[in-house]
């Protein structure tokens, strides 16, 4: 009953909430046949946070893109670098991927690859888990895990990975770094398809939009989009953990401190403005920063109480769509991302041992206790 869909625009694109629908509707409204994988990039629903709306009046959607075929928010990105370089004749069949990536840009560039019939090679520091590098290989990927040293040391993952691939073009013309940080193509994804998807499915009815940045593609693109659409009326907040600069950055109108500090949420927090969020983060209307204690505990209340097995940056993202609901007011809509599950990170997420690790396990409440199985 809090579910107010409006009808103003897009109206053949708007559904109503699934329990309000006959099951043969909701089959009839099912996608059709889409070409390949790189087919069933996007297209992903908006997910009413049914506890949290109810408990702050507001409408908290999360756009699920866990839901992607590689199961991440960058399977968008991973396909707009690939489709940029093929564009730019810099990749032909046969050719090769190269990118720095510790996660999930490398799950998407290396399903893309596959898929469209190129190699995929990754270079990621030597601290990330053996299921990451596992996984890489059984998607075809070449994995290098190089010491994890700092952007400004030649020997980073992203200098290796940019040398390698600038090694093959010579030899080979068919190689490319797809560089996802610098790469605008990236930014292009969200300019393209999750903001317009954002605006539909909310029939422009949305005030406020917040998440999280790693390369920035995804705050960049949705807010510039959703910026545009509604004349500057839908209000955009950077979602930040603690050791990224991006929050004092925005909360002091643009300078840049040194980074210190970290965080359980993989994927996230920057350390310099990318070339991503360098045109749009003017638009950005104000910073919020998620402890890790909060966003631990949020995973938890998405599990227990909306059924969602999602990683730490999505809970962070939720955690900061709340405290934006409560900051515009009842009966406002705020939409984040729901980047990825927790399928990669179970192991830490769930487990008594790694929480205590990270002084984290006083942050779930005793009754939550029961999920923590690992
Ligand atoms: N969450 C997770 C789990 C990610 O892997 C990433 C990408 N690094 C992000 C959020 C942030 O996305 P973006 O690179 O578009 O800022």
């Amino acid at each position: 009953a809090m579910f107010r869909p409006t009808f103003r625009r897009f109206a053949s694109s708007v559904a109503p909430a699934a329990s309000e629908l006959a099951y043969t509707q909701r089959v009839s409204q099912a996608q059709s046949t889409v070409n390949g994988f790189v087919g069933a990039i996007g297209r992903t629903p908006l997910i009413r946070l049914n506890k949290l709306s109810d408990e702050t009046g507001c409408e908290i959607l999360g756009k699920a893109e866990f839901m992607n075929p590689g199961g991440s928010v960058k399977d968008r990105a991973a396909l707009y670098v690939v489709r940029d370089a093929e564009e730019r004749s810099l990749l032909r069949p046969g050719g090769t991927v190269i990118e720095g990536t510790a996660g999930n840009t490398g799950i998407g560039l290396a399903h893309v690859c596959r898929a469209k019939g190129y190699n995929c090679i990754i270079y990621m520091p030597n601290t990330q888990s053996q299921g990451k590098i596992d996984l890489l290989r059984l998607l075809g990927a070449t994995v290098y895990p190089v010491p994890a040293v700092a952007f400004d040391n030649p020997e980073n993952y992203n200098h290796q990975a940019r040398r390698h691939a600038e090694q093959l073009a010579e030899q080979t013309g068919n190689a490319v770094w797809t560089n996802q940080f610098d790469n605008t193509a990236n930014r292009r994804a969200h300019i393209e398809t999750t903001g317009p998807e954002i605006w539909a499915q909310t029939a422009g009815a949305i005030d406020g939009f917040t998440c999280s940045t790693g390369t920035g593609g995804t705050l960049a693109g949705i807010t510039r989009y959703l910026k545009d659409a509604s004349d500057g009326r839908v209000k955009s907040f950077l979602a930040d953990p603690p050791g990224s600069v991006l929050y004092s950055y925005i909360k002091s109108g643009g300078k840049l401190t040194e980074r210190s500090g970290s965080s359980i949420t993989e994927g996230i927090g920057q350390g310099r403005v990318t070339d991503n969020l360098a045109p749009e983060i003017s638009l950005v209307d104000d910073a919020l920063q998620i402890s890790d204690e909060k966003s631990i505990a949020m995973v938890y209340r998405l599990l227990d109480e909306e059924g969602l097995y999602v990683g730490a940056s999505t809970a962070l993202n939720v955690v900061a769509a709340y405290e934006m609901a409560q900051i515009l007011g009842p009966g406002k809509t705020v939409v984040t991302v729901l980047c990825d599950g927790a399928y990669r990170y179970a192991e830490r997420l769930f487990s008594k041992g790694w929480l205590e690790g990270k002084g984290l396990l006083g942050s779930i409440p005793e009754r939550l206790h029961r999920y923590i199985a690992l």
